[in-house]
């Protein structure tokens, strides 16, 4: 596992480095205190329509993303992850928001479109297959984690762009962290029943409960789908833990802090014809 090398900008923008996604525009807003209700951008009840709106416009300008190209799915924490193009440009903004329903994960390889996420403790995985020129984000919870979201995420590249699992570079983001993600025996029932043989490190026994660890349990799916580890990035960032930069679902609901959601986003950078394409 390569170790964090994200940062934060004071523009209220995360961005992955030190993984090869330079040929992508990608980004995930921030929780920051120059913005209308601290930054959201997610479909909060508590945040007007147009402060929403507004804090999307500012952070996807600051990405080099038209806000016009962007789409997202009605999260419903299942593992359907769909394919979309052009055609699809602006389906799920708010807040008219008719993104695609019961959908968690998009992927494409159309470079005119840009996919998003909404998250706030559930993780954001960004994936790139750099041969094939491809891209995919997904929401994932306990629920979507323990359905196996991403593996389901590679399969479709695989199946819908050729992709190769071993081409595959996968950036696992902020989100509540195992320090702070104690939960019910439910999550770990189903989670031992998803991954038997091989998602033990993913629960820890903290007296009397237990935690789920997100980020190693979707790491060890990306591995079973054939990802290569070193091609694994964990940002290591706990959302609660990190409650001033980051919006928490938790934080918000037992430590009385803004509710709001971040929005992680990525789009294709067009790329030259005559650029080899090397496995
Ligand atoms: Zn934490």
């Amino acid at each position: 596992v390569t170790s964090s090398s994200a940062h934060a900008r004071a523009t209220g923008v995360f961005r992955f480095t030190g993984v090869d996604f330079q040929s992508l525009r990608h980004g995930m807003s921030l929780r920051h205190s120059g913005a209308g209700h601290e930054g959201d951008v997610g479909h909060s009840p508590s945040t007007d329509a147009a402060v929403i709106e507004a804090n999307r416009d500012t952070f996807l300008h600051a990405l080099g993303i038209n806000p016009r190209a962007l789409t997202v799915g009605r999260q419903t924490h299942g593992t359907t992850v769909r394919v979309v193009t052009d055609h699809d440009r602006g389906r799920g903004l708010y807040p008219s928001f008719d993104g695609f329903p019961a959908t968690d994960g998009l992927a494409t390889r159309d470079t005119r479109v840009a996919i998003g996420v909404i998250v706030a403790d559930c993780v954001p995985l960004l994936m790139y297959d750099p041969v094939v020129h491809a891209v995919a984000v997904v929401h994932a919870g306990w629920r979507g984690t323990v359905g196996l979201i991403a593996s389901e995420a590679v399969r479709v590249m695989s199946e819908s762009f050729d992709s190769r699992p071993e081409d595959l570079r996968v950036a696992i983001g902020p989100s509540i962290g195992p320090c702070c993600y104690e939960v019910g025996d439910e999550v770990i029932e189903g989670w031992q029943a998803a991954s038997a043989g091989w998602g033990t490190d993913a629960v820890a026994r903290m007296n009397p409960s237990y935690h789920f660890d997100l980020w190693t349990a979707n790491r060890l799916a990306l591995l079973e789908s054939g990802v290569h580890e070193s091609r694994i990035m964990v940002s290591g960032i706990c959302v609660r833990c990190h409650a001033a930069r980051f919006f928490s679902y938790r934080a918000a609901r037992q430590d009385g802090l803004q509710h709001g959601r971040m929005l992680m986003v990525a789009q294709l950078h067009e790329r030259a014809e005559q650029e080899p394409i090397v496995r």
